[in-house]
């Protein structure tokens, strides 16, 4: 007999959570929680899984697709009619079906409410408890990402140039992510520059870089969909001031702590803790204000979040890909973030984005 595939595995997985919930049926409407469940890779797809069904409803521009991205699910031909959603769900004979609490919107809840015999729950989490955990496949995926972020990010020092704009440094940036074998970059780059560098989530606009800014550039790689992070924080000149440079290895010294302490079954909050105790100590405390690194895989922030409200029973486990990313941001001055994608293993955290920690960006020639 044929190996179950991954989306069989994973079909049982959410049927065995089905009594948990208090449901008899699940409605997946939500792009990466469709994806990770049964393949589908285009844009609009209700999944439906029951005890013994998993169907998926389409329009028509995808038929084919989902036939050949969703052999695991039956295919239900959907028109985008109130009728056919009736019918789909008439199909399932599910009574009480779960629906993504977190994705599902006030207009197309009025919708789903139109459907007669069936009663909705809302769920905050569904899929994304059993996307926590990585499978070696998606492990793979992710490293792939981080390689080529790794081969963009060493570019740097090359295409930050004085005299360039933040926009423009993001779009050569994005155009080498793209030659390196990325589908996509995995979010909107972010080249923050002198006082922009202490914008935590910066958009790259108009502004020059000029000798003696800080530079924070966050960025990332999709491959199969799956995503990397990582942040490197340079400045631009021969003189770094004394005062970046210290506050460059408090973030790295905060950032080492946790790749050397974090076990796994450590709460989530314990290990925010490791770098958040250090910047505090140093008086930092209230310039690293959001928490220390987030899950990711086909979403770019995912479960885990590492913060102090975190649950004390929510920890990090082994298969876990999160991302460690300590900051320090003064406003109106210069902020540092130092990035990696990161692994748990048995044997601790280890790194999966490697590029070099080289913040000094020598003098250079001024871009023409
Ligand atoms: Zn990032
Ligand atoms: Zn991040």
């Amino acid at each position: 007999m044929q190996n179950p595939s991954i989306f069989q595995e994973r079909i049982t997985a959410v049927r065995q959570k089905l009594s948990e919930w208090e449901v008899d049926g699940l409605l997946i409407t939500s792009a990466t929680n469709r994806r990770w469940l049964s393949g589908f890779t285009g844009s609009n797809g209700q999944l439906l899984i029951t005890a013994n069904q998993a169907l998926i409803a389409t329009d028509f521009r995808y038929y084919t697709q989902a036939g050949h991205e969703a052999p695991d699910f039956t295919l239900f031909k959907h028109q985008r009619t109130p009728a056919d959603t009736q019918n789909f769900l008439a199909e399932s004979g599910a009574k009480t079906v779960g629906l993504e609490a977190k994705h599902v919107t006030i207009a197309e809840l009025i919708e789903l409410e139109e459907v007669s015999g069936v009663t909705w729950k809302p769920l905050l989490a569904t899929l994304e408890l059993l996307r926590v955990l990585k499978t070696a496949v998606e492990i793979q995926t992710i490293q792939k990402a981080c390689a080529i972020t790794d081969e963009v990010m060493a570019l740097v020092p090359q295409i930050a140039r004085v005299g360039l704009t933040e926009g423009e440094v993001a779009w050569e940036l994005e155009k080498a992510l793209r030659q390196a074998g990325a589908e996509a970059p995995a979010f909107d780059i972010i080249v923050a520059s002198g006082p922009n560098s202490a914008l935590p989530h910066h958009h790259p606009g108009s502004r020059r870089l000029q000798a003696g800014d800080a530079l924070v550039v966050d960025m990332g790689a999709q491959v199969d969909g799956y995503k990397s992070d990582m942040t490197r924080s340079f400045y631009l000149g021969k003189k770094a001031s004394v005062h970046y440079f210290e506050l460059y290895h408090l973030v790295l010294r905060a950032q080492t702590a946790v790749f050397q302490n974090a076990k796994p079954g450590m709460s989530l909050k314990a290990v925010d803790s490791l770098a958040r105790d250090i910047l505090a100590r140093a008086g930092h405390a209230e310039h690293f204000g959001h928490g220390l690194g987030h899950g990711l895989g086909l979403d770019i922030h995912e479960d885990p979040f590492f913060s102090q409200r975190a649950e004390e029973t929510d920890t990090l486990e082994v298969g876990m890909v999160v991302t460690i990313e300590p900051g320090c941001y003064l406003p109106d001055q210069c902020g540092i973030r130092l990035e990696e994608t990161a692994l748990m293993t048995e044997n601790g955290l280890v790194p999966l984005t490697h590029c070099p920690k080289q913040p000094n960006i020598p003098k250079q020639r001024h871009a023409s």
